[in-house]
């Protein structure tokens, strides 16, 4: 990336956060976060851009969590890639990169996690046990840790949205939750720092995704049968080349629970395979 943009400082611990986050404060200015894994993309950019419009200083950080991947998920081969990252924050504006270690986080001895039942059950919690416990643990943390006016996270995620709002209320966290529009390349695969691992092929299959969500989210507004048009998505998925789909569901839009008729604001959410990519996406939309 060229350009003349100012690199944020990066902290790596706690206390340097705080230290930065307790001046700015005290200048009465307003603060935000993204928290994001790294490998930032357009995505993670618009999340920063949207915290701008209404923050005075945004902090990103980038922390790879390895309470939230199961045993056999993609930890290790995650990308990382700090420099990279670090431009790309400067190029849009963000203020602070925090960046802390595993240790940091999750010294010896620590013992919690934060559960959020509901919102957390069925979807990615069904075909990734544990992930959302690490999910809201650590972003309770971050949280705590930062003391945010305000924090942004993708509506791609769309069930750990949910979770995240569940447990800001649940826990009287005081901070404003924004959820930010999916963005999406050209062809309507949505970004994500997993599509690095596809292959050409898979590249091209892996658009179908989106496309599949559109057909059946018109066929159920069109009135058929909510299990009827699941099963023809799904069967649409493995056609275009997917290996397997863990899952393609209508829920309510709010609460996330199955619904079987279409009967208020919902969301359509997916998550297949191609090899072992696993991609998620999401569509909502209302009677
Ligand atoms: P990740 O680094 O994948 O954990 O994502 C960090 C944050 O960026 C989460 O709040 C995601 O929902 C959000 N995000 C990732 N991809 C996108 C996207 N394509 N559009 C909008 N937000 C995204």
């Amino acid at each position: 990336m060229t350009g003349t943009f100012n690199l944020p400082p990066v902290v790596r611990t706690v206390a340097d956060l705080r230290k930065q986050v307790a001046a700015w404060k005290r200048e009465g200015l307003k603060v935000g976060l993204v928290p994001t894994m790294g490998a930032l993309h357009n995505g993670h950019l618009e999340l920063v851009r949207s915290v701008l419009k209404t923050a005075d200083r945004v902090i990103a950080s980038v922390f790879v969590n390895p309470i939230q991947f199961g045993p056999n998920e993609d930890l290790d081969a995650y990308p990382r890639m700090e420099a990279q990252d670090r431009e790309k924050l400067a190029s849009v504006g963000a203020h602070l990169l925090y960046v802390p270690t595993v240790s940091e986080m999750y010294p010896n001895g620590f013992a919690s996690k934060v559960d959020v039942s509901g919102v957390s059950e069925g979807l990615c919690g069904g075909s990734r046990p544990g992930h959302f416990s690490g999910v809201a643990t650590v972003v309770t943390k971050f949280l705590l840790q930062a003391a945010p006016d305000v924090a942004a996270f993708g509506e791609k995620d769309y069930q750990q949205l949910q979770v995240i709002k569940r447990l800001v209320q649940d826990l009287d966290i005081p901070v404003e939750i924004k959820g930010v529009p999916i963005v999406r390349e050209e062809d309507g695969l949505a970004l994500s720092s997993r599509n690095g691992y596809l292959s050409t092929e898979q590249r091209g299959i892996a658009p179908a995704l989106y496309k599949v969500l559109q057909s059946t989210s018109t066929a159920i507004a069109q009135g058929t049968p909510v299990s009827d048009a699941l099963a023809a998505g799904e069967q649409d998925l493995l056609n275009a080349g997917f290996d397997a789909v863990d899952y393609l569901e209508l829920r309510c839009a709010s609460s996330l629970v199955p619904m079987e008729a279409f009967d208020r604001p919902s969301c359509i959410l997916v998550a297949a395979r191609l090899g072992t990519t696993r991609l998620i996406d999401n569509l909502t939309f209302a009677p």
